[in-house]
Protein backbone atom coordinates (compact mmCIF):
# COMPACT_ATOMS: atom_id res chain seq x y z
CA UNK A 1 0.00 0.00 0.00
CA UNK A 2 2.66 2.49 0.68
CA UNK A 3 4.20 1.66 -2.11
CA UNK A 4 2.03 2.48 -4.06
CA UNK A 5 0.72 5.43 -1.90
CA UNK A 6 4.16 7.34 -2.21
CA UNK A 7 4.31 7.97 -6.01
CA UNK A 8 0.77 8.92 -5.57
CA UNK A 9 1.23 11.75 -3.05
CA UNK A 10 3.98 12.86 -5.50
CA UNK A 11 2.23 13.06 -8.34
CA UNK A 12 -0.23 14.82 -6.34
CA UNK A 13 2.59 17.13 -5.15
CA UNK A 14 4.00 17.96 -9.02
CA UNK A 15 0.49 18.61 -9.79
CA UNK A 16 -0.02 21.14 -7.50
CA UNK A 17 3.16 22.98 -8.70
CA UNK A 18 2.42 22.96 -12.34
CA UNK A 19 -1.45 24.17 -11.17
CA UNK A 20 0.94 26.82 -9.43
CA UNK A 21 2.86 27.63 -12.17
CA UNK A 22 -0.03 27.46 -14.52
CA UNK A 23 -1.74 30.01 -12.51
CA UNK A 24 1.51 32.48 -12.54
CA UNK A 25 1.59 32.20 -16.12
CA UNK A 26 -2.17 33.16 -16.52
CA UNK A 27 -1.35 36.28 -13.97
CA UNK A 28 1.54 37.21 -15.80
CA UNK A 29 -0.89 37.14 -18.91
CA UNK A 30 -2.98 39.33 -17.29
CA UNK A 31 -0.27 41.94 -16.45
CA UNK A 32 0.67 41.65 -20.15
CA UNK A 33 -2.62 42.48 -21.11
CA UNK A 34 -2.38 45.97 -19.55
CA UNK A 35 0.56 47.32 -21.17
CA UNK A 36 0.13 50.02 -23.86
CA UNK A 37 -0.26 49.02 -27.11
CA UNK A 38 0.85 52.32 -27.94
CA UNK A 39 4.55 52.93 -28.49
CA UNK A 40 6.56 56.20 -27.60
CA UNK A 41 7.19 58.32 -30.29
CA UNK A 42 10.91 59.29 -31.40
CA UNK A 43 10.34 62.39 -30.54
CA UNK A 44 8.62 61.52 -27.49
CA UNK A 45 9.47 63.73 -24.04
CA UNK A 46 10.07 62.96 -20.37
CA UNK A 47 9.64 66.38 -18.49
CA UNK A 48 8.70 65.92 -14.87
CA UNK A 49 5.59 66.26 -13.71
CA UNK A 50 4.61 67.08 -10.42
CA UNK A 51 1.59 68.52 -9.89
CA UNK A 52 -0.68 65.28 -11.28
CA UNK A 53 -3.26 68.63 -13.02
CA UNK A 54 -4.85 66.67 -15.70
CA UNK A 55 -7.37 67.88 -18.41
CA UNK A 56 -9.06 66.01 -20.82
CA UNK A 57 -10.43 68.30 -24.04
CA UNK A 58 -12.78 67.19 -26.24
CA UNK A 59 -12.40 63.36 -26.00
CA UNK A 60 -14.61 61.23 -28.12
CA UNK A 61 -13.74 57.33 -28.78
CA UNK A 62 -14.77 54.13 -30.48
CA UNK A 63 -14.22 50.50 -29.71
CA UNK A 64 -15.15 48.75 -33.65
CA UNK A 65 -17.06 51.51 -34.99
CA UNK A 66 -19.47 51.78 -31.85
CA UNK A 67 -19.07 55.26 -30.14
CA UNK A 68 -18.28 54.88 -26.20
CA UNK A 69 -17.16 58.25 -25.77
CA UNK A 70 -18.58 61.50 -26.65
CA UNK A 71 -16.77 64.81 -26.78
CA UNK A 72 -15.81 63.93 -23.23
CA UNK A 73 -13.72 67.16 -21.45
CA UNK A 74 -13.58 67.87 -18.06
CA UNK A 75 -10.69 69.66 -16.01
CA UNK A 76 -8.79 67.53 -12.70
CA UNK A 77 -6.44 70.94 -11.00
CA UNK A 78 -3.70 70.27 -9.28
CA UNK A 79 -4.28 68.86 -5.89
CA UNK A 80 -8.20 68.28 -6.01
CA UNK A 81 -10.73 65.11 -6.36
CA UNK A 82 -12.53 64.67 -9.57
CA UNK A 83 -14.97 61.48 -9.74
CA UNK A 84 -16.58 59.80 -12.38
CA UNK A 85 -19.83 58.19 -12.38
CA UNK A 86 -22.43 56.64 -14.38
CA UNK A 87 -24.78 53.71 -15.03
CA UNK A 88 -22.52 50.23 -16.03
CA UNK A 89 -21.17 50.59 -19.32
CA UNK A 90 -21.12 54.37 -19.39
CA UNK A 91 -17.46 54.42 -20.39
CA UNK A 92 -15.59 55.09 -16.91
CA UNK A 93 -12.75 52.57 -17.30
CA UNK A 94 -12.79 53.79 -20.41
CA UNK A 95 -11.02 57.05 -19.57
CA UNK A 96 -9.09 55.13 -17.65
CA UNK A 97 -7.62 53.18 -20.05
CA UNK A 98 -7.20 56.43 -22.57
CA UNK A 99 -5.49 58.06 -19.86
CA UNK A 100 -2.51 55.33 -19.26
CA UNK A 101 -3.02 55.24 -23.72
CA UNK A 102 -4.08 51.42 -23.72
CA UNK A 103 -5.94 52.87 -26.71
CA UNK A 104 -5.74 56.32 -28.04
CA UNK A 105 -8.69 58.50 -28.59
CA UNK A 106 -9.50 59.62 -32.21
CA UNK A 107 -10.06 62.86 -31.50
CA UNK A 108 -9.30 65.57 -28.79
CA UNK A 109 -6.31 65.68 -26.17
CA UNK A 110 -5.41 64.33 -22.80
CA UNK A 111 -2.59 66.51 -20.69
CA UNK A 112 -1.39 66.20 -17.43
CA UNK A 113 0.48 69.51 -16.00
CA UNK A 114 -0.29 71.08 -19.56
CA UNK A 115 1.95 68.09 -21.26
CA UNK A 116 -0.18 66.26 -24.04
CA UNK A 117 -0.01 62.72 -23.05
CA UNK A 118 0.63 61.27 -26.83
CA UNK A 119 3.92 63.37 -26.73
CA UNK A 120 5.37 61.52 -24.05
CA UNK A 121 7.68 58.76 -22.83
CA UNK A 122 5.22 55.83 -21.52
CA UNK A 123 7.96 55.90 -18.79
CA UNK A 124 7.46 59.91 -18.40
CA UNK A 125 3.77 58.78 -17.63
CA UNK A 126 3.78 55.96 -15.87
CA UNK A 127 5.73 57.74 -13.36
CA UNK A 128 3.34 60.51 -13.00
CA UNK A 129 0.51 57.78 -12.35
CA UNK A 130 -0.20 55.79 -9.56
CA UNK A 131 -3.47 53.70 -10.40
CA UNK A 132 -5.44 51.44 -7.35
CA UNK A 133 -6.76 49.33 -10.31
CA UNK A 134 -10.44 47.26 -9.92
CA UNK A 135 -8.66 44.11 -8.88
CA UNK A 136 -5.15 43.76 -7.79
CA UNK A 137 -2.70 41.14 -8.68
CA UNK A 138 -1.09 39.47 -5.99
CA UNK A 139 1.90 37.73 -6.36
CA UNK A 140 3.63 34.55 -4.27
CA UNK A 141 5.18 36.62 -1.99
CA UNK A 142 5.44 38.38 1.95
CA UNK A 143 2.85 40.87 1.93
CA UNK A 144 5.46 43.02 2.52
CA UNK A 145 7.23 42.56 -1.15
CA UNK A 146 3.65 42.93 -2.42
CA UNK A 147 3.19 46.34 -1.13
CA UNK A 148 6.66 47.32 -2.30
CA UNK A 149 6.20 46.03 -5.57
CA UNK A 150 6.84 48.77 -8.43
CA UNK A 151 8.93 50.71 -5.63
CA UNK A 152 12.12 48.27 -5.30
CA UNK A 153 13.83 50.87 -3.47
CA UNK A 154 11.46 51.84 -1.26
CA UNK A 155 13.03 51.27 2.56
CA UNK A 156 10.96 49.13 5.24
CA UNK A 157 10.31 52.33 7.01
CA UNK A 158 8.65 53.53 3.73
CA UNK A 159 7.33 50.50 3.51
CA UNK A 160 5.78 50.79 7.18
CA UNK A 161 4.49 54.20 6.76
CA UNK A 162 2.34 53.34 3.22
CA UNK A 163 0.71 50.25 5.04
CA UNK A 164 -0.30 52.52 8.32
CA UNK A 165 -1.76 55.18 5.94
CA UNK A 166 -3.53 51.89 4.16
CA UNK A 167 -5.03 51.28 7.20
CA UNK A 168 -3.48 47.68 7.05
CA UNK A 169 -1.64 47.69 10.28
CA UNK A 170 -4.01 45.89 12.53
CA UNK A 171 -4.97 43.92 10.30
CA UNK A 172 -1.10 42.65 9.38
CA UNK A 173 -0.65 42.92 13.09
CA UNK A 174 -3.09 39.62 13.65
CA UNK A 175 -1.21 37.50 11.20
CA UNK A 176 1.49 35.35 13.14
CA UNK A 177 4.17 35.87 10.71
CA UNK A 178 2.99 39.56 10.14
CA UNK A 179 4.73 41.11 6.67
CA UNK A 180 6.75 38.18 6.18
CA UNK A 181 2.92 36.94 5.47
CA UNK A 182 2.91 34.76 2.02
CA UNK A 183 0.17 36.28 0.00
CA UNK A 184 -1.55 34.97 -3.30
CA UNK A 185 -2.14 32.25 -5.00
CA UNK A 186 -0.17 29.61 -2.95
CA UNK A 187 -0.57 31.41 0.50
CA UNK A 188 -3.13 33.84 2.67
CA UNK A 189 -5.73 34.32 0.41
CA UNK A 190 -7.03 38.38 1.02
CA UNK A 191 -10.59 39.86 0.72
CA UNK A 192 -11.81 42.04 -2.21
CA UNK A 193 -10.91 45.24 0.23
CA UNK A 194 -7.73 44.07 1.89
CA UNK A 195 -6.84 43.92 -1.74
CA UNK A 196 -7.55 47.36 -2.71
CA UNK A 197 -5.74 48.49 0.55
CA UNK A 198 -2.78 46.84 -0.69
CA UNK A 199 -2.82 48.70 -3.82
CA UNK A 200 -3.55 51.98 -2.09
CA UNK A 201 -0.07 51.17 -0.05
CA UNK A 202 0.97 50.57 -3.20
CA UNK A 203 0.14 53.98 -4.82
CA UNK A 204 1.22 55.58 -1.58
CA UNK A 205 4.42 53.74 -2.14
CA UNK A 206 4.96 55.05 -5.55
CA UNK A 207 4.41 58.78 -4.96
CA UNK A 208 3.28 59.93 -8.09
CA UNK A 209 1.48 63.38 -8.07
CA UNK A 210 -1.66 61.97 -9.94
CA UNK A 211 -3.94 58.85 -8.20
CA UNK A 212 -6.56 57.24 -9.87
CA UNK A 213 -8.61 55.02 -7.62
CA UNK A 214 -10.68 52.41 -10.05
CA UNK A 215 -12.81 51.05 -7.46
CA UNK A 216 -13.78 47.62 -7.62
CA UNK A 217 -17.37 46.40 -8.62
CA UNK A 218 -17.96 43.87 -6.16
CA UNK A 219 -19.52 44.92 -2.93
CA UNK A 220 -18.29 45.39 0.34
CA UNK A 221 -19.30 44.98 4.06
CA UNK A 222 -19.94 48.25 5.82
CA UNK A 223 -16.55 47.35 8.32
CA UNK A 224 -14.43 46.89 4.78
CA UNK A 225 -15.66 50.40 2.81
CA UNK A 226 -15.21 52.34 6.23
CA UNK A 227 -11.51 51.00 5.91
CA UNK A 228 -11.12 52.19 2.36
CA UNK A 229 -12.79 55.07 2.52
CA UNK A 230 -10.34 56.45 5.46
CA UNK A 231 -6.88 54.89 3.43
CA UNK A 232 -8.17 57.09 0.28
CA UNK A 233 -8.70 60.27 2.11
CA UNK A 234 -4.96 59.29 3.57
CA UNK A 235 -3.82 58.73 -0.13
CA UNK A 236 -5.52 61.89 -1.43
CA UNK A 237 -3.51 63.92 0.64
CA UNK A 238 -1.53 66.77 -1.17
CA UNK A 239 -2.07 64.42 -4.46
CA UNK A 240 -4.82 65.53 -7.68
CA UNK A 241 -7.17 62.30 -7.26
CA UNK A 242 -9.22 60.86 -10.59
CA UNK A 243 -11.92 58.54 -8.72
CA UNK A 244 -13.87 56.45 -10.79
CA UNK A 245 -16.57 55.00 -8.57
CA UNK A 246 -19.53 52.91 -8.15
CA UNK A 247 -20.75 53.65 -4.87
CA UNK A 248 -21.39 57.11 -4.14
CA UNK A 249 -20.20 57.15 -0.90
CA UNK A 250 -16.37 57.27 -2.23
CA UNK A 251 -17.67 60.82 -4.34
CA UNK A 252 -19.34 62.44 -1.22
CA UNK A 253 -16.42 64.72 -0.76
CA UNK A 254 -14.89 65.15 -4.53
CA UNK A 255 -14.75 68.82 -5.75
CA UNK A 256 -16.47 67.69 -9.03
CA UNK A 257 -18.30 64.94 -9.88
CA UNK A 258 -18.68 64.05 -13.34
CA UNK A 259 -22.01 61.99 -14.45
CA UNK A 260 -21.40 59.84 -17.50
CA UNK A 261 -24.35 58.22 -19.33
CA UNK A 262 -23.63 56.43 -22.74
CA UNK A 263 -20.25 58.14 -22.91
CA UNK A 264 -21.71 61.54 -22.81
CA UNK A 265 -20.94 64.16 -19.62
CA UNK A 266 -24.98 65.38 -18.81
CA UNK A 267 -24.45 66.51 -15.47
CA UNK A 268 -21.42 67.75 -13.79
CA UNK A 269 -20.83 69.72 -9.89
CA UNK A 270 -20.37 68.71 -6.49
CA UNK A 271 -22.45 66.52 -4.28
CA UNK A 272 -24.92 68.59 -2.64
CA UNK A 273 -25.33 70.37 -5.81
CA UNK A 274 -25.87 67.20 -8.14
CA UNK A 275 -28.59 66.32 -5.44
CA UNK A 276 -30.46 69.56 -5.82
CA UNK A 277 -30.38 69.26 -9.57
CA UNK A 278 -32.83 66.00 -9.24
CA UNK A 279 -31.06 64.78 -12.63
CA UNK A 280 -29.48 61.20 -12.99
CA UNK A 281 -26.84 61.80 -9.70
CA UNK A 282 -29.72 62.25 -8.05
CA UNK A 283 -31.00 58.68 -8.88
CA UNK A 284 -28.23 57.12 -8.74
CA UNK A 285 -27.93 58.02 -5.15
CA UNK A 286 -31.49 57.51 -4.11
CA UNK A 287 -31.00 54.35 -5.84
CA UNK A 288 -27.97 53.19 -3.79
CA UNK A 289 -29.78 54.43 -0.34
CA UNK A 290 -32.55 53.65 -0.34
CA UNK A 291 -32.18 49.92 1.77
P1 LIG B 1 -18.66 49.44 -15.35
O1 LIG B 1 -19.29 50.39 -14.37
O2 LIG B 1 -19.55 48.25 -15.56
O3 LIG B 1 -17.25 49.08 -15.04
P2 LIG B 1 -17.90 51.44 -17.32
O4 LIG B 1 -18.72 52.68 -17.19
O5 LIG B 1 -16.55 51.47 -16.73
O6 LIG B 1 -18.71 50.17 -16.80
P3 LIG B 1 -16.53 50.79 -19.77
O7 LIG B 1 -15.82 49.60 -19.22
O8 LIG B 1 -15.76 52.01 -20.01
O9 LIG B 1 -17.81 51.12 -18.88
O10 LIG B 1 -17.22 50.30 -21.12
C1 LIG B 1 -17.96 51.21 -21.95
C2 LIG B 1 -18.51 50.42 -23.10
O11 LIG B 1 -17.42 49.95 -23.89
C3 LIG B 1 -19.31 49.18 -22.70
O12 LIG B 1 -20.46 49.13 -23.51
C4 LIG B 1 -18.40 48.03 -23.00
O13 LIG B 1 -19.14 46.91 -23.42
C5 LIG B 1 -17.54 48.56 -24.15
N1 LIG B 1 -16.20 47.96 -24.15
C6 LIG B 1 -15.32 47.95 -23.12
N2 LIG B 1 -14.16 47.36 -23.48
C7 LIG B 1 -14.30 46.98 -24.78
C8 LIG B 1 -13.46 46.32 -25.74
N3 LIG B 1 -12.21 45.95 -25.43
N4 LIG B 1 -13.97 46.10 -26.98
C9 LIG B 1 -15.22 46.48 -27.30
N5 LIG B 1 -16.07 47.12 -26.45
C10 LIG B 1 -15.63 47.36 -25.21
Amino acid sequence: MMQLFMPLNFLGFVYREIRGALANIERMFSLLDRVPMIEDKPSATSPSLTQGSLRFEHISFSYDGRKILDDVSFELPAGKKVAIVGDSGAGKSTIVKLLFRFYEAQSGHIYIDGEDITQLSQHALRQAIAIVPQDTVLFNDSLLENIRYGSPNATDEQVQGAIRMAHLAGFIAQLSDGWHTKVGERGLKLSGGEKQRVAIARAILKGSPLLVFDEATSSLDSHSEQAILTALKEMEKGHSSLVIAHRLSTVVDADQIIVLSQGKIVERGDHHSLLKAKGLYHKLWTVQHQY
